[in-house]
């Protein structure tokens, strides 16, 4: 898995077949967006949509939602084409309180433009990892040192979300809503796709 070329599609629950020529080490992820008709207590597909996170530029973003996965994928790799395209990304924090941020230029997404703003409290490495609840910070290293109601929760939901992802990629079960960007570094550190 460390050498495929072109996009990697994970969590293919729709056997889907990339037709768009992207660069080396992108993740795909085919989505169905289901709306929930309160009459018939059913849930139908609106759309579909991808997940995708591309290493160069290095972003996460969204696909439009549109009937099929092919329009959505071509859609996809259009923004892609933009964000490659902008001569001069230039970043504003918008909603974001952390380091992320969005180019103002091109609209594309990047998770560290900015400098983290805390620090460990025990080794002072600039981190966001995890605070207790008087807004003190914890590094990875040092979450342990973390006595707080939140991070015991926010520790349970890291493991538990790495093992389901391990899981739901060896047995390829449909467990769509549990993509999110987290585990999207799960599953780049635990198959070294980066
Ligand atoms: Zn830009
Ligand atoms: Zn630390």
């Amino acid at each position: 898995m460390t050498n495929h070329t072109g996009a990697y599609i994970a969590f293919n629950n729709f056997d889907y077949k990339s037709i768009c020529t992207w660069p080396d080490r992108t993740i795909l992820i085919p989505n169905r967006d289901d709306v929930y008709n309160e009459t018939l207590n059913e849930f139908f597909p609106r759309g579909f949509y991808f997940e995708i996170y591309s290493k160069n530029p290095d972003s996460y973003f969204l696909s439009p939602t549109v009937p099929t996965l092919e329009e959505s994928e071509k859609l996809g790799y259009k923004m892609l084409l933009i964000y490659s395209n902008c001569p001069n990304h230039e970043f504003e924090r918008r909603k974001y309180t952390s380091n992320s941020g969005f180019c103002k230029h091109c609209g594309l997404f990047s998770l560290n433009p900015f400098p983290l703003r805390f620090k460990c409290s025990i080794c002072s490495i600039a981190t966001e990892y995890c605070k207790n609840d008087d807004n003190v910070y914890f590094c990875e290293k040092h979450r342990e040192n973390n006595i707080s109601y939140d991070n015991e929760v926010f520790l349970n939901n890291k493991r538990y979300s790495k093992r389901v992802n391990i899981r739901m990629l060896r047995e390829n079960i449909d467990k769509k809503y549990f993509c999110n960007i987290e585990n999207m570094f799960e599953l780049k550190f635990e198959y070294n796709l980066y």
